[in-house]
């Protein structure tokens, strides 16, 4: 495994591999990273000849309020998961590296990102698609492995993919759990002991969620109480939004009578959390 810092050095490495005939996977992270990243990895092992590893917490997809400064780093954890799948080559640059001069260029995915996250976040979703177009044009990957644990962020992804043709296979990989259900994130991390357990909230709502559309249910008004009354027995708990969307254009149903992406943000004190799942009517 090589660790890179530099873009020159990423770059000369892999024209070498290419060169070779040799096919590249790329997983972006911010790093920490759990078993949920190391999934993707693995994913990414599997689909093509060398994989490359991005580890950057990226200052422009976080709002002047956020949590950049405080966001959780150990590189050296990092990299032996890395090596510890077999990753190629790392490439963890600082934001100098990343963003050199004066940069007047963004890249802005409409529609999709307005609502979800992007209400709370207005800024995040164009810093991740422009520093993701940055390192697609760094990296030159032939698939690109993404968690479905951020969904809108996958949704947009494939869609600025297309939009601007770029020759990369965008795949989304499985959510990975605790075992107590909560999606695993980097951002567990914040929590106490007690947000902690009070955290599966997210999973318990989206499981009630799928439990009473397959008995049924598919008003969305009835299934926003519930959820609601959920939450309202945990005291940390505040609910940033609760959405039903189709599942590729994230336009919001009042009825789950198709295939619905149930999704949620919920502050467990400051530290937000994201989930959610697919529904489908009728089925188990
Ligand atoms: P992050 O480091 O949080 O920016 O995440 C990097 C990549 O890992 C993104 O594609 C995330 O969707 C993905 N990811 C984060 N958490 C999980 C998880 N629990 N299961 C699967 N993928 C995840």
């Amino acid at each position: 495994m090589e660790v890179f810092s530099t873009i020159v050095d990423v770059r000369h490495a892999l024209r070498e591999e290419r060169r070779r005939g040799r096919s590249v996977a790329f997983v972006p992270t911010m790093g920490y990273l759990h078993e949920g990243h190391v999934a993707l990895m693995r994913e990414g092992r599997k689909r093509a000849n060398i994989l490359v590893v991005s580890i950057f917490v990226n200052p422009t997809q976080f709002g002047p309020s956020e949590d950049l400064d405080a966001y959780p780093r150990d590189l050296e954890s990092d990299l032996a998961k890395c090596r510890g799948v077999g990753a190629h080559v790392v490439f963890p640059p600082t934001p100098a590296e990343m963003y050199q001069g004066t940069p007047r260029t963004t890249v802005t995915v409409e529609g999709l990102t307005q609502g979800l996250c992007g209400r709370s976040r207005p800024t995040h979703f164009q810093g991740v698609t422009t520093v993701v177009t940055k390192l697609f044009n760094i990296v030159q990957p032939d698939v690109a492995i993404f968690g479905e644990k951020d969904y809108q962020q996958l949704a947009v992804l494939r869609q600025m993919a297309r939009d601007l043709n770029t020759p990369v296979e965008i795949i989304g990989a499985p959510t990975v759990r605790e075992p107590d259900g909560l999606a695993m994130s980097s951002r567990n991390a914040y929590l106490s002991p007690d947000q902690r357990q009070q955290a599966t909230v997210l999973i318990r709502s989206l499981r009630q969620v799928h439990a009473l559309v397959a008995q049924g249910e598919q008003d969305v008004g009835v299934l926003d109480r519930e959820v609601r009354g959920l939450l309202d027995q945990e005291p940390d708990a505040r609910l940033d939004y609760l959405s039903f969307v189709h599942p590729d254009t994230l336009e919001p149903v009042d009825t789950v009578s198709a295939p619905t992406r149930v999704a949620m943000a919920v502050f467990l004190g400051p530290t937000r959390l994201i989930d959610n799942i697919l529904v489908t009517p009728g089925a188990p």
